[in-house]
């Protein structure tokens, strides 16, 4: 059985007081590697490594920071079907979707991070003829990343290679329920040649060693993307002690179809857009709102196609949807299921686990699901369930769906299908979201602001976003 370690310092090791958690195998739903149980200790071990690291990495000349995260980047590439192999096994999620998209894109992240850092200028300012401004932007010191299971690699890196571009040392910690990656990251950072206490992984609980890195007095800024609680407590405990934050938190994404889409298009995507990852993607569009023209159309297409999905093995090739992360989670989306039942809604298909066989036979699959004749306000559609759930309403007006869409406590990204260009620009504008895709889903840009408003978070991520979040600047004025 796999023993992962912390990776402290520049070096592999086991956790301070031994201890260890299961991790499993979603298909299988069986243990197949063990993750360190770390705590204070290993997380204090970790900040005084990064902090003694920090004066020499930030000022590195910016060829040499490049060029080391650029080698990442290309180590990545090079273990791109292994890494892609332990995601699909760790998560569940398919061999295919880690190997086109989770693992390419980590490898992006590095590369593209790597390249900007050259590119990241500061303003100046001409006051007037005897006064100028400048700006500086500085990396500010050990930064904290936690990260969630959904993307665990994609997002892991989405945080950490900007921290390191920018100058900073890291101490980060994976999702305990998908560690595997980032562990293999580890690997490839001593590989890279990355300088000892550059990048710290610290695996185990949010409760514990996440907690522990959001306390932790020397951690002057905190990066982190999960849950809306979780959000909530972090930036509790970490406002009083004034450290930057940045929360990419929950969504209940609104996917709003006019009768004047090109139907194939909307139907194709919106089946990647309700199932994609078993749904568990944060900019999953969860509730479909479909112009009553064409709804019974839309609804009765989508549903053929939704129940002729294949759950199956997620390291079959082939495999669209695999299993959903861990039990828990399988347990809270068939509850989910459940009360929207009670809450009057129909299941059109779906509803159900899969009974798979063999040595899947304890796995955690489910059935894409989806569900028809809600109320707007029922906690189905208000609650972020995270899986391959979706629900489907009419609408007549352009007022109408607008207000649905805005109408839940959420903000992150929403989806409009339309070809009137006018009616697309306006509903872009009004709808009340951090990202929204019009007539497509999920191309991304790594240059654009990524992030959510309402309680879908705070501040953004990608390109200069980032780069500024993990700096901080200085002006200066001169009068001459
Ligand atoms: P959680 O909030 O449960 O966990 C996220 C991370 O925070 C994990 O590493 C977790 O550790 C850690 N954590 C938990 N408690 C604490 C704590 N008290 N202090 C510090 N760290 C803590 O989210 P999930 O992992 O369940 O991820 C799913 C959520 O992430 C969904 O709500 C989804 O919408 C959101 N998400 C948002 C995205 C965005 O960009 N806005 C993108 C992707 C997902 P551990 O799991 O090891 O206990």
């Amino acid at each position: 059985m796999i023993e992962i370690r912390n990776y402290i310092n520049g070096e592999l090791v086991a956790p301070a007081k031994g201890g260890y958690i299961d991790n499993y195998e979603p298909a299988k739903g069986k243990v197949y590697s063990l993750i360190p149980d770390s705590g204070e200790e290993d997380v204090k071990r970790a900040v005084e490594a990064a902090k003694e690291a920090f004066p020499s990495w930030s000022e590195t000349s910016l060829d040499e920071r490049s060029a080391i995260l650029l080698r990442l980047s290309e180590l990545i590439d090079q273990n791109l079907e292994r890494l892609a192999e332990a995601e699909s096994r760790d998560n569940g999620k398919p061999l295919k979707l880690a190997r086109t998209v989770d693992i390419p894109r980590a490898r992006d992240n590095f590369s593209f991070f790597a390249t900007g850092l050259r590119h990241f200028a500061s303003e100046s300012h001409r006051t007037s003829d005897h006064v100028i401004n400048y700006t500086t932007r500085k990396a500010i010191g050990v930064a904290g990343c936690i990260s969630p299971w959904n993307l665990p690699l994609y997002l892991f890196s989405w945080k950490i290679a900007p921290a390191l571009a920018a100058g900073n040392t890291v101490v980060a910690k994976p999702s305990e329920v998908t560690p595997m990656t980032a562990y293999l990251l580890s690997e490839l950072c001593i590989e890279a040649g990355l300088p000892a206490g550059v990048l710290n992984i610290v695996h185990g609980l949010g409760g514990s060693a996440g907690n522990a890195i959001v306390e932790h007095p020397d951690v002057k800024m905190i990066s982190f993307t999960g849950g809306t609680t979780t959000g909530e407590h972090i930036a509790r405990t970490a406002a009083p002690k004034f450290k930057k934050l940045s929360l990419e938190l929950g969504g209940k994404n609104p996917n709003i179809i006019f009768d004047d889409c090109n139907f194939e298009e909307a139907l194709k995507t919106s089946l990647r857009s309700s199932f994609a990852n078993q749904g568990q993607i944060c900019l999953c569009g969860s509730r479909i709102y479909i112009q009553r023209g064409i709804y019974e159309k839309f609804r009765d297409t989508f549903v053929e196609k939704v129940a002729a999905m294949k759950v199956g093995d997620p390291l079959a090739e082939g495999t669209k949807m695999g299993a959903v992360v861990s039990k828990p989670h399988f347990e809270k989306i068939l509850g989910y299921v459940k009360l929207a039942q009670e809450e009057g809604g129909t299941v059109l298909t779906g509803g159900h686990a899969e009974q798979m066989e063999g040595d899947l036979s304890e796995g955690y699959f489910i059935r894409p699901t989806v569900i028809e004749g809600l109320d707007e306000k029922c906690r189905t559609n208000q609650e972020e369930i995270f899986g391959p759930v979706v629900t489907l309403q009419p609408f007549d007006t352009e007022e109408e769906a607008l207000a649905y869409a805005n109408g839940t406590e959420y903000g992150l990204a929403a989806t409009v299908w339309t070809q009137d260009v006018s009616r697309a620009h306006r509903v872009a504008d009004k709808l009340k979201s951090g990202i929204v895709w019009i007539n497509c889903w999920l191309v991304r840009d790594l240059r654009t602001p990524f992030g959510g408003v309402k309680n879908s978070g705070v501040g953004r991520e990608g390109g200069w976003e980032a780069m500024r979040f993990f700096t901080e600047p200085k002006n200066v004025c001169i009068k001459y």
